[in-house]
């Protein structure tokens, strides 16, 4: 036990991570794990709402836990687990279905968004919300470091306990979400939020090559040099913002005196983004000549999670009436 305060976040594994995870949530990851008692999951039952191969499920899973680590996670620090290694998630996300309406969960972006596009919606995507809290709510944490787009999410796991603890009696403790502002969205290269659904991402672990591509294809409007731009609306002076530090200033007064043109921005962006993704990149090649390892580090992050998650079931199924103790 310990006074830290706790907090719990993780990642879908369902491809490469981008810069947005990275700026979004887990840089963040990073720099909370001394200051709080942390776990981070790696979410692959999310993953199976879209994913649906099993060989690819278990590559991004690995995958998922060596960016982690490359980032520079401790696991002597902190848990890194699966999801699925604390079967409690879907055992309490089915408790939280029985106390939770369906008009609710149709209140959910990611439910509404589908529906707009006419997609086909499964069970399991609209039931998202309530997985979400389980994987939340059975950890008790005081804070859930998350990027903008989950916001909805916290707040329905926050709902989802009050609404337990009301009926049940007090037994999960209300999380606050914690959004850095100025990465809460970051935007992808087509402007909109960056997004692997999207496919206009930038992904953090990119080879040199893909990196520079990926930046050469930002878009832009069609000022040339000589002309004046506006950082203010530019997606590309925001991506800046995150990765040129000292020469923002200069940047700022150039874009807007026209003596900058978008090639050579982009030219110091990638410049600027290598500089900080290669040393990832490098740790994270080495960290693949040691798969064992990364196996064992989730074998025991999975243990101690799930050591948490089963005292915290055992008291919510006694409260619920599922034990006969
Ligand atoms: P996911 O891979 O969708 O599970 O997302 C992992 C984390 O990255 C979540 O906390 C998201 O909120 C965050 N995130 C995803 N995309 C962005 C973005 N474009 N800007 C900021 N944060 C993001």
């Amino acid at each position: 036990m310990t006074d830290k305060k706790r907090l719990l976040s993780g990642v879908k594994p369902t491809g490469r991570p981008h810069i947005g995870n990275y700026l979004g949530a887990m840089k963040q990851f990073v720099n909370l794990e001394d200051s709080h008692e942390s776990f981070f999951m790696i979410a692959n039952y999310h993953a199976l709402t879209t994913l649906h191969n099993s060989d690819e499920l278990k590559e991004n899973t690995i995958d998922v836990a060596l960016d982690y680590l490359a980032i520079g996670l401790d696991p002597e620090k902190s848990v890194i687990f699966m999801q699925s290694q604390v079967p409690e998630h879907t055992e309490l996300a089915w408790i939280f279905n029985c106390i939770t309406t369906m008009p609710y969960l149709m209140r959910a972006h990611a439910f509404k968004d589908a529906e707009a596009k006419n997609k086909e919606v499964s069970v399991g995507t609209f039931d998202y919300p309530m997985l979400m809290a389980t994987d939340i709510l059975i950890y008790d944490p005081d804070i859930v470091p998350v990027g903008q787009d989950q916001k909805q999410h916290v707040e329905f796991a926050r709902d989802t306990a009050s609404k337990f603890n009301r009926i049940f009696g007090e037994t999960f403790k209300l999380p606050e979400v914690q959004i850095q502002e100025e990465v809460a969205v970051v935007p992808g290269i087509d402007g909109q939020k960056m997004s692997k659904s999207y496919n206009n991402t930038i992904s953090l672990f990119a080879s040199d090559d893909e990196l520079r591509s990926s930046v050469m294809n930002i878009v832009t409007d069609s000022k040339g040099e000589g002309e004046s731009k506006d950082p203010e609306t530019s997606n590309l002076f925001t991506l800046h913002k995150h990765f040129s530090g000292d020469k923002l200033q200069d940047l700022e007064k150039r874009y807007r005196d026209g003596s900058i043109g978008y090639k050579e921005s982009k030219e110091i962006l990638y410049e600027d983004i290598k500089s900080i993704v290669a040393p990832l990149r490098e740790r994270r090649e080495n960290l693949k000549n040691d798969i064992g390892s990364v196996h064992s580090i989730l074998k025991n992050g999975g243990e101690k999670a799930r050591e948490y998650a089963s005292k915290k079931m055992d008291e919510v199924r006694k409260k619920v009436g599922v034990s006969l103790e």
